[in-house]
């Protein structure tokens, strides 16, 4: 199937007499005739459903359709975006091991690999994803375990160069994992480019429509982990607490998604709720209608910010003048985001000012629906963060970011013309 098929029909294939709709199954346990039948699940001797915090038939339909979406070969949802990426990394890492991030991703993935991670004994290191090749190797330890970065960050909307930093990440055999949130497989697909793992806040475009907070975590099957034995023992040596089964050597490709599944999701519990898997999986059904919109829409405010002697600068990697613009070429020639973020001349003030004049676009903690919409991210999202480490994340304290929406362009503009007058 190509990919618009995939957003509709992937995941879902009813029976004779079935639902033609996903139906919620909207139930936290399953029932079986046998005690040894149920006792088989429990040692992952059997595949079946016995509590929805382990496996739900919603959820493993909507997290199949965006593994198929991905092009990966297994996947899991999880209660959020945040969530997807503690797992994504925690799932290869314990104390004293080292991760290396790009220091261009979103807020809430900054402060958790940096300090919540820290007090879990694990160590980050923060690299500038323009730095070389050189300064890139030169971040490892022997003690890194992955690599971490976002396809388009949120709101630096810097392009990783995925090459680049899956080069370095297998030259010293650890994974590269890759939150690709803002462009969604329909204009980009890591796997492609190297990306072993890669992360979704289906909270975003996925849902679409600002309705459900979730996440999901997409495993590729191309990265070794029994090549790389002794780094990897969660995943290469017996887990004890599942009776001493050794992931790689049970489950193949399947054995990192299946530790997420059986260790994490069982111990820490971060489950999707079937109800907004529900609702994710509407939203997929026209994400590559409504990405296409949202990218066209962009292009064109993004095109009318440039040209406005009120404007200071703009950021968006659609834009021939944009830095990034030849990544965007290889990368994802399609389309990039939604998300555009600029500067107006008055700096900080006028920011703030011409956001409370906006009538269309609403200023709201959210990004990639519909409806556009605007943030200030030093006064909200990265708020906790000193003027350094803003810097360090490609966020300007005078830096608005707008998610334009699937709206008529030309009123978002007329919207945007109004308030900056
Ligand atoms: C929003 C976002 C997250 C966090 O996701 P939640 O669903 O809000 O927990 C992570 N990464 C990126 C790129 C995001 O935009």
């Amino acid at each position: 199937m190509k990919l618009e098929t995939k957003c509709v029909q992937s995941g879902y294939t009813p029976g004779n007499g079935e639902p033609r709709v996903l139906p919620i199954t909207q139930s936290t346990t399953f029932k079986y005739s046998t005690s040894e039948e149920m006792g088989r699940l429990f040692d992952l001797e059997a595949e079946g459903y016995f509590y929805t915090r382990l496996a739900n038939p919603t959820n493993d339909a909507v997290a199949r359709k965006i593994c198929d979406l991905e092009g990966g070969v297994a996947a899991m949802l999880t209660s959020s975006g945040q969530a997807a990426n503690f797992y994504a990394v925690f799932n290869i890492c314990e104390a004293g091991y080292h991760v290396i991030m790009s220091s261009a991703v979103y807020g809430g993935t900054f402060n958790l690999l940096m300090n919540t991670l820290a007090k879990m004994g694990i160590e980050c290191t923060a690299i500038d994803p323009d730095c070389s090749e050189e300064e890139l190797n030169a971040a490892f330890k022997d003690n890194t375990r992955c690599v971490f970065g976002e396809s388009i960050a949120n709101p630096a909307l810097t392009v990783l160069d995925f090459e680049k930093f899956a080069k370095a990440a297998h030259a010293h055999g650890v994974p590269l994992i890759v939150d690709n949130t803002f462009p969604t497989p329909v204009n980009c697909r890591p796997f492609e480019f190297g990306a072993d793992i890669v992360t979704h806040s289906t909270t975003k475009y996925m849902d679409g429509h600002a309705t459900s907070v979730g996440g999901c975590i997409v495993d590729s099957g191309n990265f070794d982990w029994e090549a790389h034995k002794d780094k990897f023992p969660g995943l290469t040596t017996p887990d004890e607490t599942y009776h001493g089964i050794t992931y790689t050597q049970k489950f193949g490709k399947g054995a990192y998604i299946t530790k997420a599944t059986a260790q994490l999701m069982r111990d820490l519990g971060s489950i999707q709720s079937p109800q907004n898997a529900f609702y994710i999986n509407l939203g997929l059904e026209t994400l590559h209608l409504r990405m296409a919109r949202h990218c066209e829409n962009a292009q064109k405010v993004a095109e009318f910010l440039e040209a406005s002697e009120k404007v200071a600068w703009v950021n968006y990697p659609g834009l021939k003048s944009n830095k990034y613009y030849p990544l965007v070429q290889k990368y994802m020639p399609n389309g990039t985001c939604g998300v555009i973020s600029f500067g107006l001349k008055g700096g900080r003030k006028a920011a703030a000012d011409m956001m409370d004049k906006l009538k269309l676009a609403a200023i709201v903690t959210h990004v990639a629906d519909a409806r556009t919409c605007v943030l200030h991210p030093a006064s909200h999202t990265h708020r906790q963060m000193n003027d350094e480490q803003l810097k360090e994340a490609g966020v300007s304290p005078d830096l608005i970011r707008l998610s334009v929406g699937i709206e008529n362009v030309d009123d978002i503009i007329a919207d945007l013309k109004q308030a900056m007058e």
